[in-house]
């Protein structure tokens, strides 16, 4: 199956939702939605002018392969996840537009908090541990160098922030007023499973899983606690290949850092409407297909004929 790049999508046979930096959302009916990811890609908080080949499915084939592993590894595990297959509503040259890059998944009411979880410690974490021996306000041993794992992973939640806006690292007491006392234990035991069970696998699969952020929803029919949005991708998480990982310094990213080489090198980091190299944005993309073949054991071209 061809997939173009595409960047933006207009469906006219859907009535769109919302769009953020990477995705589109589509209401199918009251109770699904259609998740459309594009090929946008966004480098230290700005998206690039053009985009990155197969992203879109990457990202869409691997969450879709984690609510499969994840249902059978993690007892009772409840998801948004529906099918591949594009909605038969949807206009038949739209249907060929979104296949291999979206999904349907239920529609349901999002707990306004993004669920991190941290195996190792990195990035702003790890900024607040060398000023103040903290992590989101939770103390943490003494000892830990830079990217060091945690002895026991750690769930460090945040506000989900409207859109241009930033979120605020948060404590878990903070994230259960936000929430309600009533989901808020259950929302941290999941994330907390459902990251171990994933780092395990993709770990088996030459791949640390650094850490991650997960949405959870509410199907307020059954009072279940539902996994939605994308899941453990290279977007949602930091990839770091299990090769060249060493504590005491940074780690290379999966996925973008020869993105963010050529922008640092060429004083571009931070600008609005850049346009990536054709051999950037190549190099980019055989990084997608790698962490995708790690994981899947298989070829995204493999896993997009079997939805042609
Ligand atoms: P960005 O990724 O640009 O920082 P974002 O995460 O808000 O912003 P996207 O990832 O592009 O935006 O879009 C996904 C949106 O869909 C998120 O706001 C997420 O909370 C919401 N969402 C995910 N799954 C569901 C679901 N099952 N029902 C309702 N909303 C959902
Ligand atoms: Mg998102």
């Amino acid at each position: 199956m061809a997939i173009p790049v595409v960047t933006s999508i207009e469906l006219s046979s859907l009535p769109k939702l919302a769009s953020g930096k990477v995705r589109d959302l589509y209401n199918i009916d009251d109770k699904t939605l259609l998740f459309v990811t594009t090929d946008r890609i966004s480098a230290y908080d700005v998206i690039m002018s053009n985009g990155v080949p197969l992203k879109g499915a990457i990202l869409t084939q691997i969450s879709a392969h984690w609510f499969r592993v994840l249902a059978e590894r993690v007892p009772g595990l409840k998801t948004h996840f529906l099918t591949l297959t594009p909605p038969a509503t949807l206009a038949p040259a739209e249907q060929d537009l979104v296949r291999g890059r979206s999904m349907q998944v239920r529609k349901l009411k999002v707990f306004p908090v993004e669920a991190i979880v941290r195996g190792y410690i990195t990035g702003s974490a790890w900024k607040e541990y060398e000023a103040h021996g903290t992590v989101h306000g939770l103390p943490q041993p003494a000892g830990l160098r830079q990217c060091s794992p945690f002895p026991r992973p750690i769930y460090t939640p945040s506000t989900k922030a409207e859109l241009g806006q930033h979120d605020e690292n948060i404590t878990p007491a903070q994230a259960a007023k936000i929430v309600g006392e009533r989901y808020a234990a259950r929302i941290e035991e999941l994330a907390l499973r459902v990251y171990e069970a994933g780092a395990a696998y993709a770990r088996e699969r030459c791949i640390i899983i650094a850490d991650t952020k997960f949405e959870f929803g509410l199907d307020e029919e059954t009072d279940e606690i539902v996994l939605i949005d994308e899941v453990l991708t290279p977007d949602s998480s930091r990839f770091w290949p299990a090769d060249g990982y060493e504590v005491g310094r940074d780690q290379d990213s999966f996925d973008k850092q020869f993105l963010r080489n050529w922008l640092t090198e060429n004083g571009l980091k931070g600008k609005e409407g850049v346009e990536m190299p054709a051999e950037i944005a190549e190099a980019t993309a055989a990084r997608y297909q790698d962490a995708f073949q790690r994981l899947t054991g298989r070829t995204i071209d493999e896993a997009l004929v079997e939805l042609a």
